[in-house]
């Protein structure tokens, strides 16, 4: 039976796990950041792998046969460590990404965090940020308020910033109240896809507030990328 390993972190990550198996072994492995993680279907293993040769020996170690790489799209450094481990291994490599978020061609773009942070003061007083929890140091110094909306609690929260714990999925209704309910004027998200978390862009659009959105990092040349869990599937279950 071949060995499948999921490199995962995402809804998608988890749906496929359902999909591949019986027909394959398949371990999905978690980077162990969000406290009581949704667990796949099949076997889990959490934490890191010690960069490229730690993956590189794992991969040797489990005879693992095709690596998918279902990473969240901005886990852009375990997705180059993935790469690297499988060139050097002869190990198969598939991108699962989803689509970026449609209709966004209105909005504010910028490539990284640290660039929405210089942008930010001169579009609004009152920003929703909704980028995660790691990159709000960038925010830091920001004069303005801001609320951040994360799965868990960041480790030191700066004296502007609100913090509101939630994971979704999210309705333009839900999204609407509560933007209205912090008198928010300016909403900053990466261009993450998906559906769990697309009412924010409805509901900005609704009340009339600018978007600031990071783009994606690009996918490493070469790795053949799938943008659903069903192109995946005819792949590997062919
Ligand atoms: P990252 O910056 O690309 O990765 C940093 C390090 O974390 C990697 O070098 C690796 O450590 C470890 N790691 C990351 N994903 C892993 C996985 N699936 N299994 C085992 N180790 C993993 O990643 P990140 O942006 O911090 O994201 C961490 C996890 O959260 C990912 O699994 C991602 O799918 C999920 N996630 C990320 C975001 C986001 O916006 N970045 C949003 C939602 C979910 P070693 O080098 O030691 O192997």
């Amino acid at each position: 039976m071949p060995t499948v390993l999921i490199l995962g972190g995402t809804g998608e990550a988890r749906r496929l796990a359902s999909v591949l198996l019986p027909a394959n072994r398949v371990i999905s492995s978690l980077a162990g950041r969000v406290a009581d993680p949704a667990l796949p279907a099949g076997e889990v293993r959490i934490g890191g792998f010690g960069g490229p040769s730690g993956l590189a020996a794992y991969l040797r170690a489990e005879c693992v046969d095709t690596v998918v790489d279902a990473t969240h799209p901005f886990a852009a450094r375990m997705s180059a460590n993935a790469a690297q481990a499988c060139a050097e291994t002869g190990v198969a490599l598939l991108v699962l990404r989803r689509p970026g978020f449609a209709d966004i061609s209105g909005s504010h773009h910028v490539p990284t965090l640290q660039a929405a942070a210089v942008l930010l003061p001169s579009l609004g007083r009152r920003a929703f940020v909704t980028t995660g929890r790691q990159g709000i140091g960038y925010f830091r110094d920001l004069p303005m308020f801001l609320l951040l909306r994360c799965v868990d609690p960041p480790e030191d929260v700066p004296s502007n910033v609100d913090v509101i714990l939630d994971r979704g999925p999210f309705t333009v209704d839900g999204e609407i109240a509560l933007m209205r309910q912090y008198d928010i004027d300016l909403l900053v998200t990466k261009d993450s896809g998906g559906s769990m978390t697309a009412a924010k862009l409805d509901a900005a659009r609704e009340l009339g507030i600018p978007v600031v959105v990071v783009d994606r990092p690009p996918v490493t040349p070469g790795v053949p990328v799938c943008e659903s869990v069903e192109e995946v599937a005819k792949l590997l279950l062919a």
